[in-house]
């Protein structure tokens, strides 16, 4: 199964053939997919299944031992074997993209670890580990706004598990292992700001981002903190 996300994260409508159907939990497996399966705090797409213009929607998208799970409302005649065109909600992704690349900026300015997180369509939020209170609402918003002015280049590049393991302060989370694929590691890089595992969706430029707004930041037990930040628009 082919991840098409994870080389071109626009590409929103594509062909693919269904290769598996559980009836009784409607599920599909595709031999590619664009549909990005619920993982590493982003949402799982939601969108449509084409075949021969009857339409069925696609309710979420999960990983089930390592495969993309696609949970659709009705089988209606789909097969397996037969050609699909699949058509991702692009309103919804796009936003999950910019709160995405947003809370990697976040992390490269707070130089604490982070224990948690979870990305949205109103809003996103990282948690940190923060003893002594070090984190400032204002600094941040300022800080994090000129980096998205600043319009940093988005890329993406895959390396040998190894080398992460030679270079351990490239993990930012505390809680969260980087996804791994026959011993390679998927590393999203923001110019010269931040470099990390990953394997989420992301905007190719921090401009795309557009204006965030850093909300509260609320104290989650003794040690962690909340960041909660919104987009403009
Ligand atoms: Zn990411």
């Amino acid at each position: 199964m082919v991840k098409l996300f994870e080389n071109d994260a626009y590409l929103n409508q594509f062909e693919a053939k269904i290769i598996k159907i559980i009836k009784e939990d409607k599920h599909i497996e595709l031999n590619q997919t664009a549909f990005y399966a619920k993982s590493g705090g982003q949402p799982g797409d939601k969108g449509e299944i084409e075949r021969a213009g009857s339409k069925i929607q696609v309710l979420e998208t999960i990983k089930e031992n390592n495969k993309i799970i696609h949970i659709v409302d009705d089988l209606k005649d789909l097969e397996e074997n037969c050609d699909i065109i699949g058509k991702i909600n692009w309103d919804l992704r796009y936003k999950h993209m910019r709160m995405h690349t947003a809370l990697h900026l976040l992390c490269s300015i707070v130089p604490l670890g982070v224990t948690g997180g979870q990305i949205g369509y109103e809003k996103s939020r990282l948690d940190f580990n923060d003893p002594d209170k070090l984190i400032d609402k204002e600094e941040l918003e300022e800080k994090i706004n000129l980096l998205v002015e600043d319009n940093h280049t988005v890329t993406t590049e895959v390396i040998e598990s190894r080398i992460l393991e030679e270079k351990p302060e490239l993990v930012r989370t505390m809680s969260v292992k980087p996804p791994q694929v026959d011993s390679k590691i998927r590393l999203v890089r923001i110019g010269e700001v931040d470099l990390q595992p990953c394997g989420g969706t992301h905007v190719k430029s921090t401009t795309e981002i557009g204006k965030i707004q850093i909300g509260k930041i609320e104290n989650k037990g003794k040690m962690n903190r909340r960041i909660n930040l919104q987009l403009s628009s």
